[in-house]
């Protein structure tokens, strides 16, 4: 017999036990904890407080999340019953002050972040669109009776917020967009389209953000069930799919005057938000890079092939040594950009570096993992299959690849080449 029959029949080495029904239910590969993957020991850094508040919210994704997702995923629902678990977390609202909110630090704010998309994006998704772009709009750009109006609600997670910025004909040039407000008595009329709006069909608040008669863009707190905002799920997603984004239909949606953000004054103060919320999807880049090469490493290490573990095979301890040097990377870079935002020496180029790196390098330690699963990469039980699936939406949303580079890129160089120089013929 030689190596390649001998094992063929050689099973995964991992539990198996039967389901009652005979077929046998193949247990995926517990993660590993911090240690696996924090190499330069930045846990070390932490106080106490944020090793703690770390080890809760993995511990709540292991536990809560992970035995449950893959079923939602394959239906494309919302798990609602993740929603009050999620609230006891008492994470959401991020770094928002006051009102009920965490206020965290960025550094924390961030490692919580990693830790929730660590377990599944979707889940981090939800938390993302509801903290750091729904609430976040209103922290920063609401007056305090509003702030107090809506945020504590929504940190407890009894509200539930999205944001309605994309049209269905403006992306990455959303600052054409075409959806009206116009003044009327004592409200403002909403007109237009809005598209990928994630968590708009259920939420209680959706900021939509509209252009004034003054031409100036502002953000409008419209509340669930008001005449003519109709939304209509996107079915056939291959990524997030328990995220429930919509195409929003509004027509004639009277929103009272007093739900007009306070603070917007031109798309200027949206992209606020959107450098805030750019900073959270980075963090989202490396939890899923994270989860890709643990779940690699664990794999590795129980499968025999040739009568060894994989793990013993020299081309597969380089792949898995080359993800653990991104993943390094991406941590160290992201914890001195933690820090810069702490201390306010941020910038929109900065971030938008930070968002286009990791997101980069998690697509590609997501799609070697898979590899290294073989057959087993491909289905959900052992995780990366939808991980791998759900990075390609992360890199889409807050701005492709290219969109961060070209953020980059006219900052370095001066030259801005997001719209081409006129046709030459
Ligand atoms: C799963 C998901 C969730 C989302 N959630 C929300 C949400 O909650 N709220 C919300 O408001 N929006 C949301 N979005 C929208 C998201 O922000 C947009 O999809 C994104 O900005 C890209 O816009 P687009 O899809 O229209 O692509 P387009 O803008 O049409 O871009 C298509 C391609 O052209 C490239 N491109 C565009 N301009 C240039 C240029 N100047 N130079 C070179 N290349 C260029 C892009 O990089 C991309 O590769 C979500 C999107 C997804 C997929």
């Amino acid at each position: 017999m030689n190596a390649m029959q001998s094992t063929a029949t050689a099973g995964i080495d991992l539990v198996t036990v039967g389901s009652g029904n005979g077929k046998p239910v193949v247990q995926p590969p517990v993660l590993g904890g911090p240690e696996h993957t924090d190499y330069f020991l930045l846990n070390d850094l932490l106080d106490d407080e944020q090793r703690a508040l770390r080890q809760k919210v993995r511990d709540f994704m292991d536990q809560e999340v992970t035995p449950i997702i893959n079923p939602y995923w394959e239906r494309a629902e919302f798990p609602h019953e993740l929603v009050p678990k999620l609230a006891q977390l008492g994470v959401m609202g991020f770094q928002i002050q006051g009102h009920g909110c965490p206020g965290m630090s960025n550094v924390t704010a961030g490692l919580v972040i990693l830790e929730l998309a660590r377990g599944d994006l979707s889940i981090s998704t939800f938390s993302g669109v509801h903290s750091a772009l729904a609430m976040t709009s209103i922290a920063l750009l609401g007056s305090e009776e509003q702030k107090d109006r809506f945020l504590p609600p929504m940190a407890r997670l009894e509200k539930i917020g999205a944001f309605g910025l994309t049209e269905p004909a403006h992306g990455t040039d959303v600052v054409k967009l075409e959806t009206t407000a116009r003044r009327d008595g004592d409200a403002y009329v909403l007109n237009g389209h809005k598209r990928w709006i994630g968590n708009a069909t259920f939420a209680d608040y959706v900021i939509i953000w509209a252009r004034g008669e003054d031409g100036h863009v502002g953000g409008y707190v419209v509340e669930k069930g008001a005449p003519g905002f109709e939304t209509e799920v996107i079915t056939g997603k291959t990524a997030l799919r328990c995220v429930q984004n919509a195409q929003i239909s509004l027509t004639d949606v009277r929103v009272p005057a007093e739900n007009r953000l306070a603070n917007v004054h031109t798309f200027r103060d949206t992209e606020k938000v959107l450098l805030a919320s750019r900073y959270c999807v980075a963090w989202e880049a490396v939890g899923a890079a994270i989860a890709g090469y643990e779940t690699a490493l664990a794999y590795a290490k129980q499968r025999k092939q040739f009568g060894i573990p994989l793990a013993a095979f020299q081309l597969i301890q380089h792949r898995l040594s080359r993800m653990l040097a991104d993943i390094t990377d991406m941590l160290c870079m992201q914890y001195r950009l933690s820090q810069l935002m702490d201390e306010g020496k941020y910038s929109m180029p900065r971030v938008a570096l930070a968002k286009m790196h990791y997101t980069e390098r998690a697509r590609a330690i997501l799609a070697d993992a898979r590899d290294m699963l073989g057959g087993n990469g491909i289905i959900l039980d052992y995780h990366v299959a939808r991980h791998l699936c759900d990075i390609e939406a992360i890199d889409t949303y807050e701005g492709t690849d290219t969109v961060q580079s070209l953020i980059v890129g006219r900052d370095i160089t001066g030259y801005n080449a997001f719209v081409p120089m006129a046709p030459v013929h």
